[in-house]
């Protein structure tokens, strides 16, 4: 690991002020779960780590769950500071959110999830193999060309079209958390400014890119959620009681009214650079009521756009079970799968 020099900053403002405005030089440290891998890896080799975990601000550090009231709009706040594991056991937010806490809940394992945050995880980098490989100069390192393409892709995405980096977005937080309507409220050198969640992620091609839009010099601060009272749920596929992260992941939201799905959101995880917005599956269970043949014709047309590597046309099929079963699981039916 490369030599850096270690500040504890007490206030968000003071750590924002750390922080260069070009990638590279500084990192911000949470939960370290990722971040001491990649200095480990020399694929982070900052100058400065500036540690997030004495900062006391409770905006950063809590989770607020407002009083629900008929006739009112609230939103709940989860500091970026509150660890995976806080928020797969809270006991609010699994009845308005089982989405997002089913999700918290599969995070690596218990050791991750008591060490990990909501920031980091949402900030976390991706697993591509050649990327985090110190000696293998892929786009996001200042190369020529993606490895993964035509190498070793079976993890790799199968939404392929228009990316020259074929890597996935490793959060499963982030998809459950876009179908809920979730944005981010994050702080800079010109104070605050919030971003809709479903425009935080990005598709990286070059060393000076990450994951998602932050300037170098801003701070994940909280994430907000509107409560709207919409069935919400998320299914991953993964290897058989694995540590890893999951295969392919679908999450959904929807209002149930008379029977009906409307507002229907259906987000995929780690099967493209950045969540998937499955918009022809939205279209097939808009208005609609979801029964085990809907959630079906949900699934396939999830796949519509999917571009598959030479080792991954696998996904595929596992997006469609993973639509249909998270549309089975938010509409109240039993599943009819081993869980
Ligand atoms: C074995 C294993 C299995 C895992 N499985 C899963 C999984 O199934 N699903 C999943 O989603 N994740 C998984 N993870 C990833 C894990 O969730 C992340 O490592 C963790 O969430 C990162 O949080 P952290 O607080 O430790 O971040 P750190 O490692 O401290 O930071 C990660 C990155 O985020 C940045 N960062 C941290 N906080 C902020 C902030 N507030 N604002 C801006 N930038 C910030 C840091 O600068 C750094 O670049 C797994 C990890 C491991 C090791």
């Amino acid at each position: 690991m490369k030599n850096f020099t270690y500040y504890r900053p007490l206030s968000l403002e003071a750590a924002v002020a750390l922080l260069d405005n070009r990638w590279g030089t500084t990192e911000l440290l949470a939960g370290g779960t990722d971040l001491l891998d990649l200095q480990k890896e020399y694929i982070a080799q900052p100058d400065k780590v500036v540690s997030l975990t004495f900062i006391q601000d409770p905006v950063f550090t809590r989770i607020e769950v407002p009083q629900i009231l008929p006739g009112t709009k609230p939103t709940v706040s989860i500091g970026a500071a509150v660890k995976i594991a806080d928020i797969a056991e809270h006991a609010e937010l699994k009845n308005l959110f089982p989405a997002l806490t089913d999700a918290a809940a599969q995070v690596g394992g218990p050791q991750i999830r008591n060490m990990g945050t909501l920031g980091g995880n949402l900030c976390q980098r991706n697993r591509c193999w050649y990327f985090r490989d110190e000696h293998v100069l892929c786009l996001l390192k200042g190369g020529r060309r993606c490895f993964a393409s035509d190498g070793e892709n079976r993890y790799h995405a199968i939404f392929t079209k228009g990316h020259p980096c074929v890597i996935v977005h490793p959060s499963t937080l982030a998809p459950a958390l876009i179908a809920l309507g979730a944005s981010v409220e994050v702080v800079g050198p010109s104070g605050k400014r919030t971003i809709e969640l479903n425009k935080f992620f990005q598709a990286p091609t070059k060393p000076d890119q990450r994951e998602h839009v932050l300037a170098p010099n801003e701070i994940v601060v909280r994430v907000l959620i509107p409560v709207e009272g919409l069935r919400n749920a998320s299914y991953e596929v993964r290897h058989k009681q694995s540590y890893d992260w999951p295969l392919a992941q679908a999450a959904v939201a929807f209002r149930l009214s008379g029977g009906k799905a409307t507002n229907v959101r259906i987000v995929l995880g780690h099967v493209a650079p950045i969540p998937h917005v499955a918009t022809e599956a939205q279209k097939v269970v808009e208005g609609q009521t979801i029964t085990r043949e809907l959630a079906e014709q949900a699934g396939e047309a999830a796949t519509v756009g999917a571009a598959p590597l030479s080792q991954n046309a696998y996904k595929v099929h596992l997006v469609k079970v993973a639509v249909k079963r998270a549309l089975l699981l938010a509409s109240g039916a039993q599943p009819d799968w081993a869980i």
